[in-house]
């Protein structure tokens, strides 16, 4: 099973949207194994968006991902970080699909509300980078026989 890292950004948060996004995930057949609250430092964001720096628009970026505290997930499926993205939808919201997070609660490009890791090479470094081992968990869904075949657990 894939791991996979959410973030749940300052609007989520200001907007009461945290829960509905997690209800999302949860009703979808994810597994949450570590989530909490932290207050993002810039040196961080300056890592986890390293794509990003450099960009004109780029401190904008860091200083939203600040207003407020984030909440951050680690998600546990069958290929989670592919269908994580799916139900995320594209970066720009307005323009999201019918059905995904950003193209049912989000207008913006900067504010859409959600980041996922976008592969699983990236997943791996962003769990890491996010949580340290001791609040990651693993336990028994005892519902797993009723959300995956057999072939698919593992
Ligand atoms: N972003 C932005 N303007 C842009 C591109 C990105 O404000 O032109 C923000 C937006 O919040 C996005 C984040 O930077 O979610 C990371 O960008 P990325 O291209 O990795 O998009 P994502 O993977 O989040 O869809
Ligand atoms: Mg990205």
């Amino acid at each position: 099973m894939e791991r996979t890292l959410v973030l749940l950004k300052p609007d989520a948060v200001q907007r009461d949207l945290v829960g509905d996004i997690i209800s999302r995930l949860e009703r979808k057949g994810l597994k949450l194994v570590g989530i909490k609250m932290m207050q993002l430092p810039a040196d961080l964001l300056d890592v986890h968006y390293r794509h990003l720096v450099g960009r004109s628009f780029y401190p904008e970026i860091r200083s939203f991902m600040q207003r407020t505290p984030v909440i951050a997930c680690c998600w546990q499926g069958a290929d989670a970080v592919n269908t994580i993205r799916l139900l995320c939808g594209v970066t720009k919201a307005r323009e999201a699909a019918p059905g995904t997070i950003r193209g049912e609660l989000a207008m913006s490009v900067q504010a859409n509300l959600i980041h996922c890791s976008d592969s699983l090479e990236t997943a791996q470094a962003e769990v890491e980078r996010f949580f340290k081992p001791d609040e990651l968990f693993e336990y028994e869904d005892i519902l797993e026989t009723f959300i995956y075949s057999s072939g698919e657990q593992g």
